[in-house]
């Protein structure tokens, strides 16, 4: 790699520790490695045509550092989230005392864990699990499985559940946890075996009247099994049927709920009708283009469909593809669930990171991580409104430039609710031993989010501010009432 290449990465935060990238140099289009080697592959992200390095990435896919550096670069996500806290407690003079509460969290667990891999090896891993407030009902957070997971990451996703859970006004607090590893690099049964031991870790720190964790990135229907098959075990016998609401987002089989799958999804869809109903604008045959195609992304593209609008670009780990007369989002999820990725889905054009973000279209889905749009990113985009189904994935500067070119966000904190709406249902669920219909499901989660939605948009009329710090002060002004009826003890 050149110096000058060099130096675009500088700076920038890797993705592992230098020792644990493997990389090799070869000449792109002539890769120069024996048949047999393992590292046999081309980055197909980077335009870089002459010398490049290719790392193990994240998720056990190829991808040269270049690209990875560029498109993984990781800012401070819990610096963003608190600076967005005070922007709102300025504009409503939020109390100063509560101001100090809500800018921090309650309790911080890290784990240290020994897991026995299948070659006999032990493997230490460190999990999270962060509580950031209680004040209106038990802790509520997924659990992420990534090697970015940091206490840092972990304290702003809980702070960001806080606010949801305010915002949409459904009785749990905000926490968030995770283990700081790559699921790519383990076996099925080592996974298992690392989840379980995780959550004997956290024992007591979880609890279905306490914290609930959930999926999130990473993590699924299957590993929510684990966790309660494992809090169970270490109930007696007469507490063990009590705790079956300990984790949302379990297989219906083991008391999950209707329609929790697809909520996050469907939630972003009811907002971007609401959004369209707003505006006048019509979403048969709108465009739109999707970053990450795992539960939030596929769900919500496959719900968009159904409205007649064309999904024409979709970025995953796996790299970016494009097709301009429109890609089937139910086939493209079959292809991935077969590949493991978007990349090489049949009759699409591959392309990079930038012309992902260029590819002209009226909405525009981030659900893959946090930071994607950034202040160079957001200048590139080519759309009318951001509908954010992942968390964070807009930074400071991003937003700016969002807003300067007038382009509408339905921020986060609102617009990727319905997870954790649809996990309020599931645990009301379990708590009655009921089991609700998928059109009730439905009719509850958009008449709930929905009205955050009107609540937001009178917010940002009445204060004079954007979508973003709306949805903050309506989530703050909750909290801030809650604390100021109650009192601090003692
Ligand atoms: P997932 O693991 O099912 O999917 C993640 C997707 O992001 C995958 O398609 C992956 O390939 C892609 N991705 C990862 N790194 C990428 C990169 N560098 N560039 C492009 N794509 C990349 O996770 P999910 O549950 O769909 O979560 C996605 C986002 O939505 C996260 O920010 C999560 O916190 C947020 N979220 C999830 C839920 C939920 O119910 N699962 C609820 C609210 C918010």
């Amino acid at each position: 790699m050149s110096n000058k290449k060099r130096k675009d990465v500088d700076g920038l935060r890797p993705i592992a520790t230098t020792k644990e990238w493997k990389m090799l140099y070869f000449q792109h289009g002539r890769p120069g490695l024996e048949e047999s080697s393992p590292y046999k592959g081309l980055c197909r992200h980077c335009e870089i045509r002459d010398i490049c390095s290719i790392v193990k990435p994240v998720t056990g896919i190829w991808r040269c550092e270049y690209y990875q550096a560029k498109s993984i670069k990781k800012t401070n996500l819990y610096e963003n989230v608190i600076k967005q806290l005070k922007k709102a407690e300025d504009v409503i003079h939020c109390d100063k005392d509560i101001c100090e509460i809500l800018a921090g969290t309650m309790n911080e667990l890290v784990v240290h864990f020994p897991v026995k891999m299948n070659d006999g090896r032990i493997k230490m891993l460190t999990g999270y699990r962060v509580q950031h407030n209680n004040a209106l009902g038990p802790y509520k957070g997924g659990l992420r499985f990534h090697p970015m997971v940091d206490i840092d990451e972990v304290r702003a996703l809980a702070t960001l559940m806080t606010w949801k859970t305010a915002l949409v006004n459904i009785p749990f607090g905000g926490a968030k946890g995770g283990i700081q590893f790559d699921p790519g690099d383990f076996s099925s049964e080592e996974i298992e075996r690392i989840t379980r031991r995780f959550t004997y870790a956290l024992g007591n720190n979880i609890g279905p009247e306490y914290d609930i964790p959930a999926p999130d990135v990473n993590t699924n229907p299957q590993i929510m099994a684990w966790i309660l098959d494992t809090y169970m075990s270490t109930m007696t016998p007469t507490e063990r049927n009590r705790c079956l609401h300990v984790v949302t987002g379990k297989p219906l089989e083991l008391g999950g709920s209707q329609g929790r799958n697809k909520a996050t999804g469907q939630g972003i869809v009811y907002l971007i009708e609401k959004w369209a109903q707003d505006h006048g604008f019509n979403l048969k045959g709108a465009i739109y283009i999707v970053q990450g195609f795992g539960n939030v992304g596929s769900w919500a593209a496959r719900l968009m469909k159904e409205h007649g609008s064309k999904l024409v670009a979709v970025e995953d780990v796996t790299g970016a593809i494009r097709k301009k007369e429109g890609i089937d989002p139910d086939d493209l999820a079959d292809y991935v669930k077969k590949h493991g990725g978007v990349c090489g889905y049949p009759k699409t054009d591959p392309i990079n990171h930038e012309k992902f973000f260029q590819t002209k279209a009226d909405i525009f889905i981030p659900a893959a991580l946090e930071n994607q749009i950034t202040g160079e990113t957001a200048e590139i985009l080519n759309v009318k409104l951001v509908a954010e189904g992942a968390n964070g994935p807009t930074e400071p500067e991003g937003d700016k430039v969002l807003h300067k070119r007038n382009i509408d966000v339905i921020p986060d904190i609102l617009c990727n609710t319905g997870g954790v709406i649809v996990s309020y249902f599931e645990w009301l669920q379990n708590k009655r031993s009921e089991f609700w219909e998928i059109e009730e499901i439905d009719n509850k989660l958009k008449k709930i989010i929905i009205g955050a939605y009107e609540r937001v948009r009178e917010a940002a009329e009445r204060y004079n501010v954007d979508m973003r710090t709306a949805a903050q002060i309506v989530a703050i002004s909750r909290l801030e009432m809650v604390y100021k009826e109650r009192g601090i003890f003692p």
